[in-house]
């Protein structure tokens, strides 16, 4: 069924009038006094959150919640920063309630939400700060004739029944988009299992990133807003990365402007991510991130980092200005090996069949004799969503045969 789409009707006004706006405090812990009067000075400069909701409205609260792991491994959004966002939509007379479908291999139903809500903190902190956690796992597929990747793309309920939606992202690296910042967490408004086929039918990390782009003009949120207090750099998103003190919440209406200011925080080319460098081809942004950006709060600089540790991924893709033609060459010389593989590890891996729920190729089987998961290279588009989702921090990434040669070589 195709439905209705109120969700994205918000104030358009706001889109349109600040666009490249950039607010940026600092704020050095998750103490819930202290959440308040920063997201309030964070907000200050773009007009409060009275400019976001009207009274007596419905507003998604979208953070990121891509497994079941605890606020202090900087997976996932800080409950608490969701809390004090919630009672300051509460103040501006909105009622809160947060919307989310976690990763791909995590299967969408009620008695699985809770244990994710429960796991990452969300039900605890809800129930001290009274806001709603959506357990819906339904969807509508809302028609988008504008899309470029995805024309009809299946939206959570729980998002398509509020007025408006503020997006809350965590600040992370990415192994597959580099970066996993304000655009790519509206993926997640994307139902559980249904992400995989975007990734079967999208394995070029740039195509992908252009439907991400196409997800994130459908979903429309009034605000973004980054969880930048305990980032992630390295391997992540998700177990395979390294937690990192950054200190900042970062709020812009532009989604694509907040990513920007992400990456020069930590000096990340945003050529090399996939999806603004997609973005840049839509002509979303020009030439140098500074000149899309304006900063309204503090200085970029004063929290810009230099040693930023970046995923593999953004070092093979060019990030360094090496061989990035490698990214534009066809899948097929891709799998050549030029790309790391999966590499599950016995020990770690306790056979928990969640890579294999999440694979796109269906290249992952349960080995139970070895007590370990087998990836079958050839059916492998090499999408790291089983790296991503696993519970246990199994999977490595290495190069083989070539791939290694070159690597080893620092050529790519
Ligand atoms: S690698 Fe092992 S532990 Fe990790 S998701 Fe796969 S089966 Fe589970
Ligand atoms: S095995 Fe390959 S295709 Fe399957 S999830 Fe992992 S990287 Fe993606």
């Amino acid at each position: 069924m195709e439905a209705d789409h109120k969700a994205a009707a918000g104030p358009a006004v706001h889109l349109a009038a600040r666009a490249g706006a950039v607010s940026l405090v600092r704020c050095e812990d998750y103490d819930i006094d202290h959440l308040r009067a920063a997201v309030r000075d964070l907000l200050a400069p773009l007009g409060g959150m009275a400019s976001f909701v009207r009274p007596g409205e419905r507003i998604g609260l979208k953070p990121n919640i891509i497994m079941p792991a605890t606020p202090d491994r900087a997976i996932c959004t800080h409950p608490l920063l969701v809390a004090a966002v919630a009672l300051a939509i509460r103040e501006a007379g909105g009622y809160p309630v947060v919307v989310e479908s976690p990763g791909a291999g995590i299967v969408p139903l009620k008695s699985v939400m809770v244990g994710v809500f429960r796991r990452a903190g969300y039900r605890e902190v809800a129930d001290r700060y009274d806001f709603e956690l959506s357990y819906e796992t339904e969807w509508d597929v809302i028609s988008h004739p504008d899309g470029r990747q995805a024309r009809r793309v299946e939206l959570l309920r729980s998002y398509l029944n509020c007025d408006g939606l503020i997006n809350m992202s965590k600040f992370k690296t990415h192994t597959f988009q580099v970066l996993s910042g304000a655009t790519k967490n509206l993926f997640g408004l994307i139902p559980g299992l249904t992400k995989v086929g975007y990734h079967a039918k999208l394995p070029e990390p740039k195509l992908f990133g252009d439907m991400l782009l196409d997800v994130a003009g459908l979903a429309r949120p009034r605000l973004n807003i980054v969880d930048g207090i305990l980032a992630m750099e390295g391997q992540g998103p998700s177990t395979k990365g390294t937690s990192r003190k950054m200190d900042f919440l970062l709020a812009s209406e532009d989604a694509i402007a907040a990513d920007l200011a992400c990456c020069a925080i930590a000096g990340i080319d945003p050529v090399a991510v996939p999806y603004l460098a997609a973005a840049r081809d839509r002509g979303m942004w020009r030439g140098r991130p500074e000149d899309a950006v304006t900063a309204v709060g503090r200085p970029f600089s004063e929290f810009a980092v230099k040693d930023f540790a970046m995923p593999g991924k953004y070092l093979d893709r060019g990030g360094l200005g090496r061989a990035q033609w490698i990214a534009d060459r066809p899948r097929s010389f891709m799998r050549s090996g030029f790309q790391p593989r999966p590499r599950p590890k016995v020990g770690p891996c306790t056979v928990c069949g969640a890579c294999a729920q999440a694979c796109p190729g269906k290249a992952i089987e349960m080995d139970k004799k070895t007590r370990v998961a087998v990836v079958e290279d050839e059916k492998c588009i090499q999408c790291f969503c089983c790296h991503e989702v696993c519970p246990n921090a199994a999977i490595e990434l290495e190069f083989t045969g070539l791939g290694r040669l070159v690597h080893g070589m620092g050529l790519v």
